[in-house]
């Protein structure tokens, strides 16, 4: 274990049809780090989160998440993982429009194991934290978009992940409703979670105290503040 969250070395990722989405990706996270990840459309951001979080597989390369190596994991070994270290956070919030806001929070903690009382205590101190202990009876089409993603975040964070990636979340939010998003992504920082953020909006890119910026498969630039 090297203190670091999250670790990637020469990375190649290569989709069907030969895209080389990452073409060589290095990169080390540390704990407790807060890191946005900018660049053009198209150059490999959603596809290093989606490595990062061992949602999808690299083509080549290693990559070790909290210390360990998940290249030779099995898919229930990374299943387990994820359920318990890793919170998603994505542009378009995927809630359950059927579901209450505590069942979809709670929900998203099937896969940790936990009895259904636990979740539900779980997922009901999550939606507080996010201002939304009085909304919890609410379905996502009665919540607004700066809601709807703060849910999100709730189910995100109800599991207590020692890592949380989130994938433009503030992309489809008006600009008070961002800021609000973006004020709980970095209050996760403070639990010690280490954040890593995609963002093509350089004034939000600035928040953070690291800055990695991709191009073309590659990282180009990493900058620290
Ligand atoms: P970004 O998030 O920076 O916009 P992506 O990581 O989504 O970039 O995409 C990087 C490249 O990989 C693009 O050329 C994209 O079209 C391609 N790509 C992404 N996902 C897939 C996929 N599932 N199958 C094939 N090509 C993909
Ligand atoms: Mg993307």
């Amino acid at each position: 274990m090297s203190g670091a969250a999250l670790r990637l070395f020469d990375v190649v990722k290569e989709y069907p049809g030969g895209v080389h989405a990452l073409r060589g990706v290095s990169v080390e996270i540390a704990t407790g780090d807060r890191v946005a990840v900018v660049g053009p459309s198209g150059s490999g951001k959603t596809t290093m989160l989606t490595v990062l979080g061992t949602l999808e597989r690299a083509t080549s390369g290693g990559v070790e998440v909290g210390g360990r190596d998940v290249v030779d994991a099995s898919d229930n070994e990374l299943a387990g993982l994820r359920a318990h270290e890793i919170g998603f956070v994505f542009q378009g919030f995927h809630l359950q429009d059927s579901m209450t806001a505590l069942d979809n929070v709670a929900n998203g903690m099937l896969y940790t194991g936990a009895p259904a009382r636990e979740r539900r205590e779980a997922a009901q101190a999550a939606l507080e934290r996010v201002g939304l202990g009085g909304r919890v009876t609410h379905r996502p089409p009665q919540l607004s978009g700066g809601e709807r993603q703060r849910v999100a975040i709730a189910r995100a964070i109800a599991k207590h992940p020692a890592i949380v990636l989130a994938d433009e979340p503030t992309g489809n939010l008006d600009s008070k409703s961002g800021q609000e998003v973006l004020a709980l992504m970095h209050g996760l920082a403070s639990d010690g979670a280490t954040l890593v953020l995609i963002t093509h909006d350089e004034q939000i890119a600035r928040t953070f105290p690291r800055r990695l910026l991709m191009r073309d498969g590659e990282i180009v630039g990493d900058e620290r503040q």
